[in-house]
Parts: C-alpha cells; structure tokens; sequence
C-alpha cells in the first residue's frame, strides 16, 4: 500500500531550505508557509493551528518546522479524540534535529530515520522496543498484518522486560531485527497465513501472500470469500488481493466486496475459471468453492500487486477551478495525488501542479479536445490512473463533454469498463460573482458567446429570449483576436430589454495573479475592456449596487421581485 504524502508546514522564510531537502524525500510532498511570512512555498496557509488540526483530522503525516512545544499544544486538544493517529514530526528549522512525536503504528520512526538520513544528523527516537530491538514489531513493514494490537503491546512490553523470544515461520524483517532469540523462550511470534487462535504468550503476524480469484457472479461476495478463506483454514488478514477476469471491470459486487475487506482488485485476461486465474497469478489453489467459482491460492512471500494482473484503469476529468489552490476541492487535489497521467491544456496542467517525477505531464493545444478525451481513455484502458483537467468547472464549456462525446462514439469494450469521474470545480462565473457580491443571486443564464462551435443566429436568438426573461447573464469565452465584433453585437441585442444603468460585472483573471474586478454599467461597458480572460456578468432589472467599505462596490440580485412582480417586457 502507498503511504499517504506529508504536509511540511513552515511558519519563517528561514526553513524554506530546510523543508525543501525534506520534500525530495517524498514525492508530491508540498511545502505549507504562512501567509505574508514565507515567499515561494507551495501552498500558503493563514492560521497555523487551524492547518495542523485539518491535516491531523484528515490523517495526513505532518512535518513541522518549528519548537516541538508548539505543534504538541496546537494538537493536544485532538489527541483524546479516537481514531488514526497519522505521523506528527517536529523538525528544527536548521535541520538540525528530528523529533518523531506522535503516530507510532503510523511509522512516525521510520519517517524520522528517513528525514535525519536526509538532513545528516541522528534521529531522536525514544520508542523502547523500537531501540531495543531495530524495529517496531506493532508495526509491521507493508506486505505483513499484526494480528491483534492490545496483545501486541502486552508481548512488547514481556519483552523490554526482559523476556526471551522464539520465531515461528519466516520473515525476513524479523530476521534483521535484533530480538532476544531463544528456541526455548516462552514467548513465540508466529508468522503465517494460516487461521489461528493465538496462544497464551504468542504474538501472531500474517503475510500478506494469499490471493482469492472470483470467476462469475456469486451472492453476498464478501461472506462468500470469507468462508471459503475459513474453508481454506486461511486467516482473511492474509489476504493481499481479489483476482477476476478483465470482462467483469466494472462490477460493483466485486468493487464493494474488495472495499469491505480492505483489499486491491486486479484482473486478468478473460475467460479464464477461479480456479486458472489462481494457478497463471501464483501457484495451484489450495481450495476451490464446489461450483469452482472461488479459488484461494498461497504463495511463499507476501504479494507483489504490481505482478499480479492489472487494475482497474480510472479517468477523472477535473476542474481545477479558477486558479487560486484554496478554491480547488479537496477530491480534485486527492485525484491529482494518485494520478500516473495528467492531461491537458498546457497552462492548466501548469497550474494543477507541481507534480511529481513519476506523473506523466501530456500538454496539447487548447483546440486539441477530441483527440485529447481518446488518449485519456487509451491511457485509462491500460490501467493507468489518468487526470484531465479543466479550468473552473470540467463541465461547463470544457472536457466532460468532450470525454463522454469520445466514450459515446466509442465500442471499445475497455474504454467502457475504465472507471469514469467528472470532479467538480467553482466556475469562473462563480468565482467572479463571489468577489462581486451576488449578482447571480436571482435566476441567471449562462452563455458562451463564441461561435467556433454553434453557429451565431442561435447564440442570437438564446441573447434575446434570456434578455427579454429578465435573466442575470454570464458571458463565457465573450471575445477573442478572431471573434472580434460579437459582443458589440450580443451588447446591442441585451440593451434592447435593459436600461443602460443596470450592473455589469468584468472579472478578468479571477482567482489568478493579477486578478482584476470591474463594476460598470451597461450604457458605460464599452467591448475594449473585455477580453479573452474575462467574465461577463450583466445584472437583471432588480440587481443593485451598494457602497462598500474598500474597493469596488458590492454588486447584488435580491431574491424576491419584492413590489416590482412583473418583469420588464
Ligand atoms: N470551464 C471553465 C470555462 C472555460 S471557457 C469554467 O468553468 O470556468 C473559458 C472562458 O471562461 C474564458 O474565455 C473566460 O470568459 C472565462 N474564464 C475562465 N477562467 C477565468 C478566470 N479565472 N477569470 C475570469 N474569467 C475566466
């Protein structure tokens, strides 16, 4: 399994070498500065203890660049909440030391010998039984499962007591660790798949080496793999992961039953019984379901996944929104972090990042959409994890369209199978309405006043009847080097249902640097104030504006008609 990405949080510009030495220890980590403090981090956050809380309640490992007091206090409120504890580090600015706090099982040790190997300088672990004995045995490497915690933490303790230790089974980390051992002693780890009721004074520790193949449709799938392990004699913690045929990709059961035992789905050439998908991935089953249907097989060593068939390819078509990271959403910032490909235009794919070595960057010119849509699913059919992203909302004039347009046109029985997400975004008209107030705050159309793709006497027409409605209008793609005179045209059409007082909203780079926002008028809009990188927002009859206390007005729609029941004809 892949470990979650740190947060590295700094608080001073004095850090910002340290941290980045500690970020190239962790592909896609992003280095966290304080808003008006820290020039050239990755993210900017404004309240420090806001930020650690959100990362620690999200179980997102923090390293904090700062006095280990500080972080302790600013999480100690948390610390009596139950749930997963993700590794807390403290880490002093000039490198010099590495303090693991908190998240223990998390591997908050492992993590502080990698960054002190990185910084040069000695880890300051005080975990007993990890100094004692070169390694935490509650918390095994990845490919192993601790059986039970709570006996876990009583057999570690017998140990730092000076017990004595036999090891039943292999596993090579246990070898390199530097236990007690004693063919005699009276405290045993026992490592194996096998189902088990531990012993009094036994410690046990599945590899993760069993593999269940599913061939057809089986009902409840979870209980069904569950007694066939038991039927096996196999302990269900030993699992590494369920193994069907590539035609059933896109099965919900088998989706649902790999998400309740907490285990990756893989698959396989087609047509192929449980019992030859087991036998091609790792040896002979060791048990078969009476209707061959299910097939448990065991190797010698935990699993290596990336050898056994391939996943699920998933293509997600996002919006970054705006540009700002803080008007990203969180599930677009996740889908990011998993992506093996990122497609699009180049300017967005720039802005969706920074990205990591292994994530594959396809930048294509913006005219390029089609095209673009059948290469995300020629990567996602592979089963690659592929991002195409969009600025704003990937559904408003962007490529969710364009990628279900791909899908709808094509038979390919492994585009159809890839698993397909649209991923929201706030929309430029969105954002610029934000800033302005709420000029969209009664009914409102939105529009695209470019031509390339519909021809002009329906745009005109749509103009008209939105305009006679008494709509709010926002003007997407409003002008362009060879769309010059269309919103002279499209402005003379609204002016024949508005008066010239009413509210125009210009928001031009929104949520990017530079950012502007206008508010005029109607008669006053002239089209040289508009261009390509713009948002038009023209108000209804009722929109208002009303003074503020700095910058631009705020710019309004009341919700209700209030006296004024009939629209303006
Ligand atoms: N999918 C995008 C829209 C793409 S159409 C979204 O939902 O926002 C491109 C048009 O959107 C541009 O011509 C401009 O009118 C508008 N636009 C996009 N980003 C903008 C921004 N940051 N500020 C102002 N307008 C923007």
């Amino acid at each position: 399994m892949t470990r979650p990405v740190p947060a590295i949080v700094i608080l001073g510009n004095g850090s910002l070498a340290t941290a980045r030495k500690i970020a190239q220890l962790y592909p896609g980590a992003l280095v966290h500065g304080l808003a008006g403090r820290v020039e050239g981090a990755d993210r900017v956050y404004h309240e420090f203890g806001a930020t650690l809380r959100e990362f620690y309640q999200q179980g997102t490992p923090i390293i904090a660049l700062c006095a280990a007091g500080i972080v302790i206090r600013t999480l100690a409120p948390l610390l009596l909440e139950k749930g997963a504890e993700p590794p807390v580090l403290a880490v002093a600015e000039d490198g010099s030391a590495v303090v693991p706090l908190l998240g223990g099982l998390g591997g908050v040790n492992l993590m502080a010998r990698e960054i002190a190997a990185g910084l040069n300088v000695a880890p300051a672990i005080t975990t007993s039984g990890e100094l004692r004995f070169g390694t935490c045995l509650l918390n095994p490497p990845s490919g192993y499962a601790l059986g039970d915690l709570e006996l876990g933490k009583r057999f570690v303790s017998d140990l730092l007591a000076g017990e004595t230790v036999r090891i039943e089974g292999s596993a090579p980390w246990l070898a390199q660790a530097q236990l007690p051992e004693d063919t005699q002693a009276r405290l045993a780890v026992h490592v194996g798949p096998g189902e088990r009721v531990p012993s009094a004074h036994e410690l046990l520790i599945y590899p993760r080496s069993v593999l269940v193949a599913v061939s057809g449709a089986i009902a409840d799938l979870p209980r069904a793999i569950r007694q066939a392990l038991r039927d096996a004699g196999i302990a269900v913690q030993s699992l590494a992961c369920l193994l069907a045929a590539d035609t059933e990709m896109a099965s919900p059961s088998l989706r649902e039953a790999a998400l309740e035992l907490g285990v990756p789905l893989r698959f396989a050439k087609a047509g192929a019984s449980a019992q030859e998908l087991a036998r091609d991935a790792i040896a002979q089953p060791v048990c078969v379901r009476g209707d061959s249907s299910i097939a448990v097989a065991v190797a010698e060593q935990p699993l290596d996944l990336s050898q056994i068939g391939r996943s699920r390819g998933r293509l997600a078509v996002v919006g970054l929104g705006p540009g700002a990271a803080e008007l990203m959403v969180p599930a677009v910032k996740a889908e990011l972090a998993r992506a093996n490909d990122v497609l699009g235009y180049e300017t967005y794919v720039r802005m969706a990042g920074p990205f990591r070595d292994d994530q594959v960057l396809h930048c294509t010119d913006n005219r390029e959409e089609m095209q673009r849509a059948r290469h995300a699913f020629e990567l996602a059919a592979q089963g690659r994890s592929v991002v195409v992203v969009s600025s704003g909302d990937p559904g408003v004039f962007a490529m969710a369209a364009a990628v279900l347009e791909a899908l709808h046109e094509s038979s390919d029985a492994a585009w159809h199978s890839v698993d397909l997400q649209m991923l929201p975004g706030v929309s430029a008209s969105l954002a610029t309405a934000a800033q302005a107030g709420a000029p969209l705050g009664h009914d409102f159309c939105v529009l695209s006043l470019s031509d390339n793709l519909k021809p002009w006497s329906i745009i005109e027409q749509r103009l008209d009847l939105a305009a006679q409605a008494d709509l709010a209008l926002a003007f997407y793609n409003p002008i362009s080097r060879s769309r010059p005179w269309q919103l002279g045209q499209a402005l003379e059409i609204v002016a024949r249902h508005r008066e010239p007082g009413t509210p125009v909203v210009l928001g031009r780079d929104i949520g990017r640097p530079g950012q502007t926002l206008r508010v005029t008028t109607l008669g006053e809009l002239s089209v040289d104030q508009v261009d390509m990188r713009t948002m038009v927002l023209i108000g209804s009859s009722t929109t208002r504006v009303i003074p503020r206390a700095e910058g631009s007005p705020w710019v309004y729609t009341p919700r209700s008609y209030g006296d004024k029941l009939t629209p303006i004809p």
